[in-house]
């Protein structure tokens, strides 16, 4: 059958390289060049952008993204067995495809990019968690990335997005929220993948704010949601205790009521609360 790029289909691909599929790598495949396809262009313009892509196992989404038009892409890939398939895509897109064989959890190959990037990736689970904590808190903003379009578990996606008082809302929404617009574009079934998993899982979008969206520091911003989420419905003069001093006071002083949970407090409040302890 005929391809979007004349390559063999990835189920050939993944026959000719014996590509078994590794449980402790997380691989579960895409393996429709159509869904593929469409998962790149929620990427956003790609023509004139440089793409991170970690994990292409076999390389579905490697191809959408260059089917899709992106200037050059560089995948980060733990398992050398799908090297050669990878190298095969390269020679079909020449001097567009850059593969980097290791851990993106150990290399930083952000240097290697020209602006704008984007970073699309359908990762593990864990990895793909710890790899948006990394890409959200650099130390210096804004980052090298303008988006990030990631495959997630749905309940993580849904972690991602979540907006005060509902049951997802956490210090995830929050460091998110706080540099980055995040949105759902997509939610994928467990049969679209091979094999399929045990969960559905959903795509997300995000888009970096230039600046963050109200001032805090992150350190500590990043304490006090942890404190205040510790124990989410408890009542924030409680679980703040740790913070020390008078804590009734230094809720009333921004406006939130010390009888209060975490789960109801927005970023905007949680940021001044994160100023008034900093001035202390
Ligand atoms: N992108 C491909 C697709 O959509 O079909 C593969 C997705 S599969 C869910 C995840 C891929 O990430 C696997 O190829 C796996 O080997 C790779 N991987 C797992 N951990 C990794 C890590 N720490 N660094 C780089 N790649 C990793």
């Amino acid at each position: 059958m005929a391809t979007i790029d004349g390559l063999p289909p990835l189920r050939e691909v993944i026959r000719a390289h014996d590509l078994v599929a590794k449980k402790q790598l997380g691989q579960n495949f895409l393996l429709d060049l159509n869904l593929t396809a469409k998962i790149a262009r929620m990427a956003g313009d790609l023509a004139g952008c440089d793409v991170l892509e970690v994990g292409p196992g076999p390389g579905g989404l490697t191809r959408g993204l260059l089917a899709e038009g992106a200037r050059r892409v560089l995948v980060v890939e733990k398992d050398p067995r799908c090297v050669p398939a990878l190298e095969e895509i390269a020679a079909t897109y020449p001097g567009r495809l850059e593969i980097v064989q290791g851990d993106a959890l150990e290399l930083d190959v952000a240097s290697r990019l020209n602006a704008p990037i984007r970073v699309v990736s359908n990762l593990p689970y864990n990895v793909g968690t710890e790899l948006l904590i990394r890409w959200l808190s650099p130390a210096v903003w804004p980052p090298f990335w303008t988006s990030l379009t990631l495959m997630f578990q749905k309940e993580v996606a849904e972690r991602i997005v979540a907006r005060p008082r509902s049951d997802h809302y956490g210090r995830l929404a929050l460091l998110t929220q706080w540099r980055a617009e995040p949105k759902i574009v997509m939610h994928l079934p467990p049969e679209a993948f091979t094999p399929a998993p045990k969960v559905h899982s959903a795509v997300v979008h995000l888009t970096r704010l230039e600046a963050p969206r109200f001032p805090a520091d992150a350190a500590v911003l990043s304490r006090v949601t942890a404190m205040a989420f510790n124990q989410r419905r408890k009542m924030l003069r409680s679980s703040l205790k740790g913070l020390g001093g008078d804590v009734e006071a230094l809720l009333e002083g921004v406006g939130i009521v010390p009888t209060q949970r975490a789960e109801e407090i927005g970023l905007e409040q949680f940021c001044a609360l994160a100023r008034a302890v900093a001035a202390r």
